[in-house]
């Protein structure tokens, strides 16, 4: 068998800081590994500049210059990871034999990838690295992070834990991703899904080399109600039950309030009317927040549009 071209792709949202430390990093691994002929001397970094307001395509560009491996799309605007990711991994599906895709901030251990690799030429197609732990992540970012995953599998979304998107796929697992034409993307929802062999691979997480975190909790938050919404509908049936147990309820209610009725003891009656008009009103308006959700997604898929947009290209 001939040594695999292996294309690392990491998505860069104003990481002029991380991005020369990074790129030195991990082209001084390819060559080490090109070296124990575990890859082919023209496996390659693509680096997918997500629209950042900083210099990221300026040293993308220098970086290119002073060395080729290194190669880049620049977003036409910022369209967050997921997208940037996919428009990286969509560049590189047709010039690589397997991509590994890997965050800019080198928090996810870059010599994982030699384990990645072993993986695949063993015959896996896609392998993912998996946080043993998360000891240098704050106490707030743990625990967030924990709940987000929890939340998810109690909401019917099947993920892998502790797995970020920092995978390797094979050109195949990549081709069938391509398949996949939904706008509501979460690839870490959609890859487990993909099927063929899967592996996983385990790391340390580390700190951040520079830079800070482009990802508040509130952007989480937005991230793991947007994987689920777009994977599960059990947000709706749990509504459903809800209002099921609601009406079981009204039952034992209605005939509290018609015995009181016949027996002269009903007072004004005002507390329980208030309590009962902003309890069910709040009930009905998370039930409308729900499906106005799914109603939203369902426009999106609708409109078909583009997702994203290559600006500029540095591919030689
Ligand atoms: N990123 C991106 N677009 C965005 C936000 C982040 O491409 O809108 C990239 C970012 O440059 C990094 C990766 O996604 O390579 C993960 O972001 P970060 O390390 O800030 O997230 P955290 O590790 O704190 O969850
Ligand atoms: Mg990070």
């Amino acid at each position: 068998m001939s040594l695999p071209r292996i294309a690392i792709v990491i998505p860069c949202y104003n990481e002029e800081q991380a991005l020369p430390i990074t790129a030195r990093e991990i082209l001084a691994l390819i060559d080490r590994m090109a070296d124990d002929e575990l890859i082919s001397r023209d496996s390659y970094i693509l680096c997918c500049n997500d629209g950042s307001r900083d210099a990221t395509w300026k040293v993308i560009t220098d970086l290119h210059a002073a060395d080729n491996r290194l190669k880049g799309i620049s977003l036409a605007h910022n369209r967050g990871h997921q997208y940037a990711l996919l428009a990286g991994l969509m560049t590189a599906k047709d010039a690589c034999d397997a991509a590994i895709s890997i965050d800019a901030d080198l928090q996810d251990d870059p010599n994982a990838i030699i384990e990645m690799v072993r993986k695949f030429r063993d015959g896996k197609e896609i392998v993912f690295g998996v946080r043993s732990s998360r000891k240098t992540d704050t106490w707030f970012k743990r625990t967030t992070a924990h709940a987000f995953y929890s939340f998810q599998n109690a909401m019917g979304l099947e993920t892998v834990y502790d797995h970020a998107d920092y995978r390797l796929m094979s050109h195949r697992a990549l081709e069938l991703l391509s398949q996949y034409g939904e706008s509501n993307l979460f690839l870490r929802g959609i890859i487990p899904q993909i099927g063929l062999e899967t592996d996983i691979v385990t790391y340390e997480r580390n700190e951040r080399v520079a830079g800070e975190s482009k990802y508040p909790l509130s952007k989480m938050l937005s991230f793991s109600i947007d994987g689920i919404t777009s994977f599960s509908a059990r947000p709706m049936r749990w509504i459903f039950m809800t209002g099921l147990i609601l009406l079981v309820l009204d039952i034992f209610i209605a005939i509290y309030v018609l015995l009181a009725y016949f027996h002269h003891s009903a007072i004004s009656g005002w507390t329980s009317i208030m309590l009962s008009v902003w309890f069910l009103g709040s009930l009905i308006l998370m039930g409308i927040g729900i499906v106005g959700e799914y109603v939203g997604k369902i426009y999106i898929e609708v409109k078909n549009r583009p997702r994203y947009a290559i600006k500029d290209y540095l591919l030689d």
